[in-house]
């Protein structure tokens, strides 16, 4: 475990960047093929729709360049001055240091999603992303650039009171960047691999249920990589794929979520209210199963039962 760890922590200490383009390159590509014959969505302009997501690429590179050299001087900050939640522990074995920051800065990204979507203002941000009428793999990559600058400044509050070292950062970032990608697969899971993966994941099911076009589903399964926040915190729903319609109500015109002009100038419009409640519960729609109630159940088996 030593030498493998050892070896993570030199390669993750100087990955250059374009290994993480690469990563998610291939992982794009990856899933773009699977997509192609076992897609939830089908009979839309893959290629078109791909080129207006993969556009905010472009936008995205000055504002990474320059939270990435703040987030370097951040780190050498903490590590300077003994500062953070992971240096005031007594220090550890780096495979549990790891663990710690990992789940410490997924919960920190749950926490910055449900921020994203209560905030008016940041919410006309987070909209773009969430307006795409189809969510695939190109969908991951739809994040408006004033969205990208608010994720990062975050990501450096998260880093600064975490106290993550460089090297689990990026180990963890290469982990994210395949889920990511991952979680917005044009294909569900089968159910019952989805049931096992989803227990602790974020899958495609569960994420295609955060883009469904009304609340409560869009204000649901806010987790990055791990679900277990929503189950904790009792933000976890499910919706069969046959029920779930990608996009957001208050924006569901072409004209506007498949210009990229439009998109770009999207955080500037007026707010436009609140989302509509979804008006009846879909027939296929599942219990919130969060942890305080799990604790209530006698058994697995039980619960089990009663989702049926
Ligand atoms: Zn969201
Ligand atoms: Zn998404």
């Amino acid at each position: 475990m030593n030498i493998n760890m050892n070896f993570l922590i030199n390669y993750f200490s100087d990955a250059p960047d374009w290994h993480r383009v690469v990563l998610l390159t291939v992982s794009i590509f990856l899933f773009w093929n699977i997509e192609s014959f076992s897609g939830v969505t089908l009979n839309y302009r893959k290629w078109k729709h791909a080129f207006t997501n993969a556009f905010f690429t472009i936008p995205a590179i000055p504002v990474q360049l320059l939270l990435g050299y703040v987030l370097l001087k951040v780190i050498d900050f903490d590590t300077n001055n003994h500062f953070g939640l992971i240096n005031w522990l007594p220090t550890m074995k780096p495979i549990y240091s790891f663990l710690l920051a990992f789940i410490v800065l997924d919960l920190c990204e749950y926490a910055y999603h449900v921020l994203m979507h209560h905030v008016k203002t940041l919410w006309k941000f987070h909209l773009v992303h969430h307006s795409d009428t189809v969510v695939d793999v190109s969908t991951t990559l739809r994040e408006h650039p004033g969205e990208t600058f608010i994720r990062l400044s975050f990501l450096v509050l998260w880093v600064l009171l975490s106290g993550v070292s460089f090297w689990a950062l990026i180990f963890r970032q290469f982990i994210q960047i395949g889920s990511n990608v991952f979680a917005h697969a044009n294909f569900r899971l089968p159910n019952k691999v989805d049931k096992v993966v989803g227990w602790i994941f974020i899958t495609p099911n569960l994420h295609h249920v955060h883009h469904h076009y009304e609340v409560p589903y869009t204000d649901s399964n806010y987790g990055d990589v791990l679900s277990v926040w929503d189950r904790i915190f009792g933000t976890f729903m499910e919706l069969d794929a046959n029920h779930t319609i990608f996009g957001v109500d208050t924006h569901m015109a072409a004209e506007e979520n498949a210009n990229i002009k439009n998109l770009i100038l999207m955080p500037m419009d007026e707010y436009r209210g609140g989302q509509k409640q979804a008006i009846s519960s879909p027939p296929h729609q599942t219990q919130q199963i969060t942890f305080p109630r799990l604790l209530q159940q006698n058994s697995f088996s039980r619960l089990k039962k009663e989702r049926t």
